[in-house]
C-alpha cells in the first residue's frame, strides 16, 4: 500500500489550534454501516456527528436492493412465518464453509446469533417485508416476495454441510428498490433520533494524539478543512476501494483485466488509507465479489459451463459470485454456455451474448468454436451417460438441473469477460465489488499488525474486512447484513468507550 500518497491522512491532534465542533462519536462516512452504528451510538447515549462527503447519505447500500443474509436462531420472523427453521449452528457450519481459511470465525459466530434479531431490528424502523417466498433459482424477487435463495445453499459442497435454507431477506417492493428504501427508513430514524448530520463533508485526515489515540478528524467544508473533535471516537464507514483504480492496481491488479467497478461514486478508499496512516492493518485486500450471472432465466442452469479446451469446470447450479469466480481462473478467462434449444432464452442480466457456436450436433459446435477437436464431445458424452443416472460425479450439479444434452440443436454462448456487458454499465466483464480493508475486532475495533487495538478507532463496512471475504462463497445480502450489524457492534462499542 502506498501510504500518504497524496496528502497526509493523518494529522497530529495536539497542533490543532481550534476545533469547529466536537462529539462523542464522528463517523465517517452515512451509507449502511455508517448510519447503522450512528443509530446504536445515539441510543447508548452518546452525541454523534456523521460526515458525509456526497450531498446526501445512502451510498451504495441506497443503490443496493438491500438483501440481507439472514437467518439463525431457529429463523427470522419471516423463515417462521413461512415454516422454515434455520438454525445458528446451520447458519455457522453454512458461513464457514462459504469462507475456509479466509473467513473470520468470531464474526460468522457474532453475526449468525445475531442475525434474526438483526432482522427484527430493520422491520422496526418501518422497513415492509412480506412473508412470502419465491424458491426458484433467482437473483432477486421477480415481485414482491422478500424471502430467497441467495447463495449457494442448494448446491455441492455447501448442501453437504449445512441444511439449504432460504436466507436473502429483502424489503418488500417491486422494482428492486430495496436500498433506498431502507435507507431512507433508516435515515429518518437517526435523524429523528438526534444524530447530528453533516453532507458534502468530506473526512480528509484522522487527528492522532502523540500516544497514538485518535482524537478526531480533519473535515472539508465548503473548501474549508475544519478539525473536529471525537471525545469518544471515530468510525470509519466510507465503503470499499472499488473507484479507486491506483488502489485496485495495488491490491488486486489480477482483476482489472476482466472486471468492472460496481459501487458508489465515494468508493475511493478513503476510510482504509486513513485507517492505516494510524497504523491499522489492512487483510483480504486481494478478494473481490465478481459476478457471472448466466441466470436468470434458471433454466439455462440445465447447460454445461466449458472453457477454451471445451471442459467443465463447475457445477452449473452455483451462485453467480462463484460461478465467476472460477470463470477467471480459466485460460485466457474463456468461459462459454452450452445449452440446447428447449433451455435456451436471453439471459435476464446481460445483453446482446455472443454465440460461438451452433449446430445439429456437438461436433458442428465445437468445430465452429474452434474447440479442440473431440474435446466438447468427450465433455458432452460424459455429462449425458451419468445425468441420465440423475449424476454428475465430477462436480455434483443438484439432480433438478441435470438432463442430457442430446436434443438439438445446440448453442455455445460466450460469457468471456471481454465479451459480456450488463444491462446497467456501459463497459464489458464481470462486476466487482472489494471485500478486504481494515482488520477488526467484532466490535470495530481497528487493530495494529502486531493485532493492538487502536484507541478510539472503529470501522465498518466495506472499509473493514467484515463477514464476506471471497467470491467463491458469496451470496446476495452478505455485504449490508455485514454492513448493517457490524456498524451497529461498532457504534455501541465507540459510545460505551
Ligand atoms: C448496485 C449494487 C447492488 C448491490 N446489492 C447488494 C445487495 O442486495 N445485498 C448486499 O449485501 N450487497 C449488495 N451490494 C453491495 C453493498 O451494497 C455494499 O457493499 C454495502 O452497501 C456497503 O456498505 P457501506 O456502509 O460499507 O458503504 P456505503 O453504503 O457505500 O457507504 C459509504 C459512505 O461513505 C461515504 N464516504 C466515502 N468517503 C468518505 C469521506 N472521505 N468522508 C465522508 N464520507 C465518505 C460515501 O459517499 C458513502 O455514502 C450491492 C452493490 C451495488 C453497487
Amino acid at each position: 500500500m502506498r501510504k500518504n500518497d497524496i496528502k497526509p491522512w493523518v494529522l497530529r491532534y495536539e497542533d490543532v489550534e481550534e476545533f469547529y465542533c466536537s462529539a462523542d462519536v464522528v463517523i465517517c462516512g452515512y451509507g449502511g454501516a455508517g448510519a447503522s452504528a450512528a443509530l446504536e451510538a445515539r441510543r447508548a447515549g452518546a452525541d454523534v456527528l456523521v460526515l458525509e462527503r456526497a450531498s446526501g447519505g445512502g451510498g451504495a447500500t441506497a443503490m443496493s436492493s438491500c438483501e440481507m443474509y439472514l437467518g439463525g436462531s431457529g429463523g427470522t420472523a419471516v423463515q417462521k412465518a413461512l415454516g422454515l427453521e434455520d438454525s445458528t449452528e446451520n447458519m455457522i457450519a453454512y458461513l464457514s464453509e462459504c469462507f475456509g481459511p479466509n473467513g473470520d470465525a468470531e464474526k460468522i459466530r457474532l453475526y449468525a446469533q445475531g442475525a434474526a434479531a438483526h432482522f427484527d431490528w430493520a422491520e422496526s424502523l418501518g422497513v415492509p417485508y412480506k412473508r412470502e417466498a419465491i424458491y426458484e433459482r433467482a437473483v432477486e424477487p421477480f415481485g414482491d416476495e422478500s424471502l430467497l435463495f441467495t447463495g449457494n445453499e442448494r448446491a455441492y459442497p455447501f448442501n453437504r454441510v449445512a441444511t439449504p435454507i432460504p436466507r436473502g431477506h429483502v424489503p418488500s417492493r417491486e422494482g428492486n428498490q430495496g436500498g433506498k428504501v431502507f435507507m431512507q427508513a433508516l435515515m429518518a430514524r437517526v435523524e429523528a433520533e438526534g444524530v447530528r448530520v453533516q453532507a458534502d463533508a468530506r473526512v480528509t485526515a484522522l487527528l492522532q494524539d502523540d500516544a497514538g489515540r485518535v482524537r478526531g478528524a480533519v473535515v472539508k467544508i465548503e473548501g474549508r478543512e475544519c478539525a473536529v473533535e471525537a471525545t469518544r471516537g471515530v468510525i470509519l464507514s466510507a465503503g470499499g476501494f472499488v473507484m479507486n483504480s491506483d488502489m485496485v492496481a495495488d491490491h488486486a491488479a489480477h482483476v482489472l483485466p476482466y472486471a468492472t467497478p460496481y459501487g458508489s461514486p465515494g468508493d475511493l478508499g478513503d476510510g482504509i488509507q486513513m485507517g492505516i496512516a494510524a497504523g491499522g492493518n489492512t487483510v483480504n485486500m486481494s478478494e473481490v465479489f465478481l459476478s457471472l450471472a448466466i441466470y436468470p432465466p434458471a433454466k439455462l442452469t440445465h447447460g454445461i459451463l466449458v472453457n477454451a479446451q471445451g471442459q467443465r469446470f463447475i457445477n452449473e447450479d452455483a451462485y453467480l459470485a462463484r460461478l465467476a469466480h472460477y470463470a477467471v481462473q480459466q485460460e485466457r478467462q474463456e468461459v462459454y454456455l452450452l445449452v440446447q434449444n428447449e433451455d435456451y432464452e436471453p439471459s435476464l442480466y446481460m445483453e446482446r451474448l455472443r454465440i460461438a457456436g451452433t449446430g445439429d450436433t456437438i461436433a458442428e459446435v465445437e468445430a465452429e468454436a474452434q474447440l479442440p477437436e473431440g474435446s466438447l464431445q468427450a465433455t458432452v458424452a460424459y455429462f449425458n451417460r451419468h445425468a441420465q443416472q440423475g449424476e454428475d460425479p465430477l462436480f455434483h450439479k443438484a439432480p433438478e438441473w441435470l438432463k442430457p444434452l442430446d436434443k438439438p440443436p445446440f448453442a455455445l454462448v460466450s460469457y468471456c469477460p471481454r465479451e459480456v456487458k450488463y444491462p446497467m454499465g456501459n463497459e464489458r466483464g464481470y462486476v466487482m465489488f472489494t471485500l478486504g480493508g481494515l482488520e477488526t475486532l467484532p466490535t470495530g475495533e481497528v487493530l495494529t499488525a502486531g493485532g493492538a487495538v487502536i484507541p478510539g478507532l472503529y470501522a465498518a463496512g466495506r472499509t473493514s474486512a467484515g463477514l464476506p471475504r471471497t467470491a467463491s462463497g458469496y451470496a446476495s445480502g452478505m455485504s449490508v447484513g455485514d454492513a448493517t450489524f457490524f456498524g451497529r457492534l461498532a457504534g455501541k462499542q465507540a459510545a460505551t468507550r
